[in-house]
């Protein structure tokens, strides 16, 4: 199966609809922190211990925005993974429920059958 491309675009100079603050949003309208909340359902993991971590080297502006669209792209393959799999799930019940009603049939026979 082909993966499906799919282009973001990120808006520098958007303001982050989730917690309000003026930064780089993606076209759902959430920063990038809002979204990664969204996906691991907690905060940004941040270094908590400064003395047995390397510092912090900040990225460039260049590379924040590559990280942006990598994030931006990996949240678009994981919506898509969200549907492929809705879709799995739906085949599979159809799947349960045309067997379950081979068996009722059947069932259904040998009752009519009397034995
Ligand atoms: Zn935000």
């Amino acid at each position: 199966m082909a993966a499906t491309v799919r282009t973001v675009t990120i808006h520098m100079d958007g303001t982050c609809s989730a917690c309000g603050r003026k930064r780089p949003v993606s076209e759902s309208g959430l920063c990038l922190e809002c979204i990664t909340k969204r996906i691991t359902g907690g905060p940004m993991p941040r270094r908590r211990d400064a003395e047995d971590q390397p510092p912090l080297v900040p990225l460039s502006e260049e590379e924040m925005q590559k990280a942006g669209k990598k994030l931006a792209r990996m949240t678009g393959e994981l919506e898509a993974m969200e549907v492929d799999h809705a879709e799995i799930r739906k085949e599979q019940k159809t799947e349960r429920d045309k067997l379950r009603s081979d068996i009722n049939g059947l069932a259904q026979t040998i009752r009519d059958q009397g034995r």
